[in-house]
């Protein structure tokens, strides 16, 4: 079955790469692609914004207009809009693909309630390298346990608005069910000045910001002795929208509900 996709954002990084992912794919369709309302990229055709060439469907900047043309919302924009589009997408019983990141609690629990009413699979990275490597660190921590020092090192280009990245928290997050930990109680996002020695318990953080880089990440498991790192390297975005895009179709055969990639790439 043909899936028929609205990409919201297409001006975005990511909305650009979306819009190329479906028009690659042999089982979806791009049927919407949104800008920002009043912009001046409203009526292009998405295609040319993609830098992929004309396919034939203008941009437009009202998604209520449209939900009778798309199945499923792949959205990776600001919380803001992502939340607005989600409220929509509520009321018109369409699932949503969310790549957003740099959700405020409030917004993330705002966001999740429309769980009850459509499937919402929401992944802080959708790139299927990366799931992986959650599962991998799962396993890692449950073998070395309080034995090691954990850390958790991320890098993305200059325009990243958030940080740590939404990719480099859920690595927390894994790690820390997997040692019987709360992140919110032994995370460190930055060392400065005393500092004290290091809690064993303690999982730390540590950003880079600059240039083009898509995303790296790096969790190590540090012993006296000896150390394991696990590592994975975005170099293209592609990773990710092709993710997206396999979750868009994914989605599809779901009832209302809260999913993930680990999910879709049957992880769990
Ligand atoms: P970006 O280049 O800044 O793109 C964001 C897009 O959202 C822009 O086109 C922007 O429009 C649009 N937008 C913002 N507010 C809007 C509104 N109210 N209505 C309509 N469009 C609106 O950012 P990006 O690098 O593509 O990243 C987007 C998000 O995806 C970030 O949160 C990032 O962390 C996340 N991300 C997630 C993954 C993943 O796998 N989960 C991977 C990569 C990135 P204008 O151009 O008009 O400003």
């Amino acid at each position: 079955m043909t899936v028929r996709i609205a990409v919201a954002g297409a001006n975005g990084r990511m909305g650009k790469i979306l819009i190329e992912a479906v028009h690659l794919s042999d089982t979806a369709e791009l049927t919407v692609a949104t800008v920002r309302a009043g912009s001046s990229l409203l009526g292009v055709d998405a295609g040319e914004l993609a830098g992929i060439g004309k396919v034939g469907l203008l941009t437009c900047d009202d998604l209520s207009t449209q939900c009778d043309t798309f199945d499923v919302l792949i959205d990776f924009t600001l919380p803001e809009a992502t939340l607005a589009n989600a409220q929509l997408c509520a009321a018109n019983g369409k699932g949503m693909v969310i790549g957003t990141t740099g959700f405020s609690a409030s917004q993330k629990e705002a966001l999740l309630a429309y769980q009850k009413t459509i499937g919402l699979c929401l992944a802080s990275n959708f790139s299927t390298g990366v799931n992986l490597c959650f599962k991998l660190l799962d396993v890692a921590a449950r073998v070395l346990g309080d034995d090691v020092d954990i850390e958790v090192y991320e890098a993305h280009h200059r325009h990243k608005l958030d940080a740590p990245s939404g990719t480099a928290l859920s690595m927390g997050e894994v790690l820390a069910k997997a040692t019987g930990r709360d992140l919110d109680q032994v995370a460190v996002y930055g060392r400065e000045g005393q500092t004290g020695a290091r809690d064993r318990k303690t999982i730390g953080f540590a950003t880079v910001r600059g240039g083009d880089i898509v995303g790296d990440h790096t969790v190590s498991f540090l012993a006296d002795g000896e150390r394991v790192e696990i590592t994975h390297k975005a170099t293209s975005r592609m990773a990710f929208a092709r993710g997206a895009v396999r979750a868009a179709q994914w989605l599809t055969g779901q009832p209302a509900g809260l999913f993930d990639m680990q999910d879709v790439l049957n992880l769990q």
